[in-house]
């Protein structure tokens, strides 16, 4: 209810000549979005030779990176907007647990940016979801703000009810790979509806890609015919 009231403010407020909006980064003064044009052209957008599948740089001339030759992830192809770096960090930190709704509309309007250029239309969109304590504590699904806002612009099919959590996984930070794989097992509960879909997961940050590729299992389990990911910001190292 908190989140839906500061949503409608938010609104509002972008909406009203009165109040004048600051860009979130230089303070300068931004009338239609959270972020003014130059700091928007500043952004660490994700470019280069990456990965075919899970969209880290590649150090040779090669389709996929040593990681996805020996142990491939199970989704099908990663795309990122941004690379995880100064000064987005700082930004999406702000706007996920600083209570910083009104940063849903900027974000939401860089996770799209290009997207008419985006490959084979998927059957449905799907945000990465949040344990219910966590959602409770956030106030909102940041994964969600992205994942609609993606599929109103391709006007594809969205569910926030295809996929949740189970349990409360502890948090991934510290892990490897190999224990973040099995901190993920069996975490995610899916409607069998997904059978023969082509699935886009979204989410706001891929790190190792272990949650989506978890995801990716289990949306496999149940018979998506592929599971494709969109995120907007790649850490561009990866733990093995
Ligand atoms: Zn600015
Ligand atoms: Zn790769």
């Amino acid at each position: 209810m908190t989140s839906t009231l500061s949503n409608l403010l938010s609104l509002f407020i972008d909406n009203c000549p009165f109040f004048e909006q600051k860009c979130a980064l230089c303070g300068d003064a931004s009338p239609h979005s959270g972020i003014c044009n130059s700091c928007q052209d500043g952004l660490p957008w994700f470019s280069g030779e990456n990965c075919s599948r899970c969209a880290l740089p590649l150090a040779a001339a090669a389709p996929l990176c040593g990681q996805c030759q020996r142990l491939p992830p199970f989704f099908d192809r990663l795309d990122a907007v941004l690379r995880f770096d100064f000064p987005l960090a700082g930004l999406l930190h702000a706007w996920k647990y600083g209570r910083r709704y009104e940063l849903s509309g900027v974000m939401a309007q860089i996770f799209t940016r290009n997207s008419v250029n985006f490959g084979e239309k998927p059957d449905l969109v799907l945000p990465v979801p949040l344990a219910p304590a966590r959602l409770a504590e956030r106030g909102f699904n940041q994964s969600e703000v992205l994942a609609r806002a993606f599929a109103d612009t391709l006007a594809c099919p969205f569910s926030t009810t295809h996929l949740w959590r189970k349990r409360n996984t502890p948090s991934q930070a510290s892990l490897t790979l190999a224990e973040r794989r099995r901190n993920l097992h069996d975490a995610f509960g899916v409607n069998p509806a997904v059978k023969g879909l082509h699935v886009l997961l979204v989410d706001d940050v891929a790190t190792s890609g272990s949650t989506l590729s978890a995801l990716a299992f289990a949306l496999k389990k149940q018979g998506a015919k592929r599971v494709d990911a969109k995120v907007l910001a790649r850490a561009i190292f990866s733990k093995t």
